[in-house]
């Protein structure tokens, strides 16, 4: 998922909106806006992408000078309205609107919890836990009773959170998902990624680090480490994958760490080709650096069709093996008779990877080697990544001798975690990397039930 938020500007709710847009490859399922007038909140959501969901009526509706925003995707907790965030209560203490990306690993049982002692939920998400958490939550301002709340969570969580007179902003403790503070016309804005600052003009002013608590009033940014500090374990996969390139992450770009890695993975699994082909998108700037680092030609023999949604974020596995081919198409004069090396950013069932490698072949390749800027994908994600269970993971269940074989390519290689951090510039501040390395920084608590994610 991705949120944001801006206090204290005419446009509240449009910059949101905004932002928004910048943010919709961190999910395509649903969108939402909450402002505030600073009596009355305003929401507005609904299923599908921010162009979808938001008409001119709506935004008109969103009065105040304070807001948030939310996209999301979800993977167990249904794909329906009523899941759509922000949430927004109100309680003894007034008005209370959040939006949340991550996902707690003991939302389950904190949810049985609170519903034994008489809580009625109407959610399936984890932001509901928080809500409930806080809503009972002893303290004498919101930044404490979130706080208290917050305490009683695990897992990962950045969210943002309005009331009549503050936005606050909070990262957990490991700071597995990033969350940036900027500045637009003396208004303060919080979101996921530096990319939406870029989109609504708004400058950078910093990072939010792991475990703080930023709360802005008219009064300016007061920040807090309410939360026992823990080792940094920003999620690497966000740099790989997830984030936008265009953004600069706790003061790493992602692109350039794409690059970077491409450039590593040439280092490592050096091979004779005619061409470097990237599988747009999440493989073209990993495949810049490794043509870059092999000196070969970096050619584009797979054009995406862009009106398409990323596979991955598409529900149903039906939908999954149609969408390969709605989404690429390969350039039989690029890729015709020549020796091409593909390069994507991970296998994770392998379904797609084995559907574009033939896809290759049939537009007249010699040879395909297969090259990942990434480790096997071994673990699935419990902190807001939505990766299937490990039987589904082809690099948990096969060899990788098997996993070449059943993709159809003459070799087949992944960069180490060594390389990866390499390319990252090593392994300070501290990351997370469990989906490759199985080392969890929180176990996840029993069988995870995955409620909400991003
Ligand atoms: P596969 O060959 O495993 O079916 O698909 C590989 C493609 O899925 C890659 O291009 C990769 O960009 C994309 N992908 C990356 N991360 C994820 C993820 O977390 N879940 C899923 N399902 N696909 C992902
Ligand atoms: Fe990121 Fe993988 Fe860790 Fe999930 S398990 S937070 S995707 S590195
Ligand atoms: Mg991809």
């Amino acid at each position: 998922c991705g949120v944001c938020g801006v206090f204290g500007h005419e446009e509240a709710a449009n910059l949101t909106y905004l932002g928004l847009y910048a943010l919709q490859h961190r999910g395509q399922e649903a969108a939402g806006v909450t402002s505030c007038d600073g009596t009355l909140f305003h929401t507005h959501r609904g299923m599908g992408r921010v162009a979808d969901v938001f008409g001119a009526e709506d935004m008109d509706r969103l009065k105040g000078r304070h807001a948030i925003g939310h996209v999301r995707y979800s993977t167990s907790g249904a794909s329906v309205e009523r899941n759509a965030q922000p949430l927004v209560i109100d309680y003894q203490h007034g008005g209370l609107g959040m939006a949340h990306n991550g996902n707690l690993v003991n939302a389950a049982q904190l949810r049985q919890d609170l519903e034994r002692q008489g809580s009625i939920f109407q959610t399936e998400m984890d932001t509901e836990v928080i809500i409930h958490l806080v809503a009972r939550a002893l303290g004498t301002s919101v930044e404490e009773r979130l706080a208290n709340a917050l305490r009683e969570v695990r897992g990962a969580y950045t969210l943002v959170a309005l009331t009549e007179s503050r936005l606050v902003g909070a990262r957990d403790p490991l700071g597995f998902r990033p969350l940036v503070l900027g500045e637009i016309d003396g208004a303060y804005v919080l979101a996921s990624e530096t990319c939406a600052l870029d989109l609504i003009g708004a400058e950078l002013i910093r990072d939010i680090e792991p475990g703080e608590m930023v709360v802005i009033t008219r009064d300016g940014v007061r920040s807090l480490f309410p939360f026992e500090p823990q080792p940094r374990r920003m999620c690497v996969f966000e740099y790989m994958y997830f984030a936008r390139p265009d953004s600069t992450l706790d003061g790493i770009n992602v692109y350039n760490a794409r690059k970077a890695i491409g450039r590593e993975l040439a280092r490592e699994h050096p091979v004779e080709a005619d061409v470097v082909v990237p599988v747009p998108d999440s493989g073209v700037a990993a495949a810049m650096g490794y043509a870059e680092e092999s000196g070969l030609p970096l050619e584009l023999g797979l054009i995406r069709n862009h009106y398409v949604g990323r596979t991955f974020i598409e529900p149903k596995q039906a939908i999954r093996h149609f969408g390969v081919k709605v989404k690429l198409n390969a350039v039989r004069d690029v890729l015709k008779g020549k020796r091409v090396i593909l390069v994507d950013d991970s296998i994770v069932r392998g379904t797609t990877s084995a559907k574009i490698v033939g896809m290759v072949k049939a537009a007249g390749a010699e040879e395909v080697h297969m090259r990942i800027s990434a480790p096997p994908t071994i673990g699935p994600c419990h902190y807001g990544i939505d990766t299937p269970d490990r039987d589904q993971l082809i690099a948990a269940t096969h060899t990788q001798e098997q996993i070449r074989s059943s993709l159809g390519c003459e070799t087949l290689a992944y960069l180490s975690l060594d390389g990866l951090y390499r390319g990252m510039g090593g392994r300070a501040p501290g990351y997370c990397d469990a989906c490759f390395s199985d080392d969890y920084p929180v176990a996840p608590e029993g069988k995870v039930q995955q409620m909400s994610l991003l």
